[in-house]
């Protein structure tokens, strides 16, 4: 049994990883969470890619616990608005000392692309991992337009207003079982348990 850290307290997430990773990893495996090693305080993501706030997350767990450690780091990228809102996904409509939330966030998204006529872009998800021997970072993508209004109440974040070109349907109304089939976070934990069932195998 190989047992791994993943750097995140996002319980949704955590369960969408663990479902990716049990049908990928071909090994038996747990995963323990920062509350689960005891990890406490916040880890300041002030990287300036998806990749670099991926790793400085993987690498506090990996500080902490000396287990092998993961992390993801994700976001919505829309070409007509430069890519944003990108790293700063989770707190894009945040001002002030004012957090916002995921209806906030897809409000002001809207009123962002009010008068732009593209309305492509893509989730994108960086996986870093880190242990004694090893440390890279893996990618994922998932192709999509931003709708007009928000459909369906599955999945979280940006996903009522996401419609994915190859599920021909919105994030917000698939099941989570098929997001998680295609989802950007599925391609790059994907491509993290190729590495792992190399390597722990
Ligand atoms: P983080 O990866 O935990 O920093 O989250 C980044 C933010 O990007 C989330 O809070 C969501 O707003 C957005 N996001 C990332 N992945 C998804 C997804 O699969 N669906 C909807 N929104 C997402």
């Amino acid at each position: 049994m190989v047992q791994f850290v993943f750097a995140s307290r996002n319980k949704h997430k955590a369960g969408e990883v663990a479902d990716i990773l049990s049908r990928h990893l071909n090994f038996e495996f747990e995963i323990l969470t920062l509350d689960d090693i005891g990890f406490e305080g916040e880890i300041i993501e002030d990287g300036k890619t998806f990749e670099e706030n991926a790793m400085i997350k993987a690498s506090a767990a990996f500080g902490k616990s000396a287990l092998p450690s993961f992390a993801d780091d994700s976001g919505l990228e829309v070409d007509s608005l430069g890519g944003a809102p990108g790293i700063y996904s989770a707190r894009y409509a945040s001002k002030d000392g004012f957090d916002a939330d995921d209806n906030d966030n897809n409000a002001l998204l809207l009123k962002n692309l009010e008068d732009k006529e593209n309305r492509d872009g893509q989730f994108v998800a960086a996986v870093a991992f880190i242990s004694k021997d090893t440390s890279f970072v893996t990618r994922g993508e998932v192709k999509g337009r931003i709708l007009h209004e928000p459909q369906g109440n599955g999945g979280f974040g940006y996903d009522p207003l996401f419609f994915s070109y190859e599920a021909n349907e919105c994030f917000g109304v698939l099941p989570r079982e098929e997001k998680n089939k295609i989802s950007h976070r599925a391609r790059a934990f994907e491509a993290l348990a190729k590495v792992l069932n190399e390597k722990y195998n």
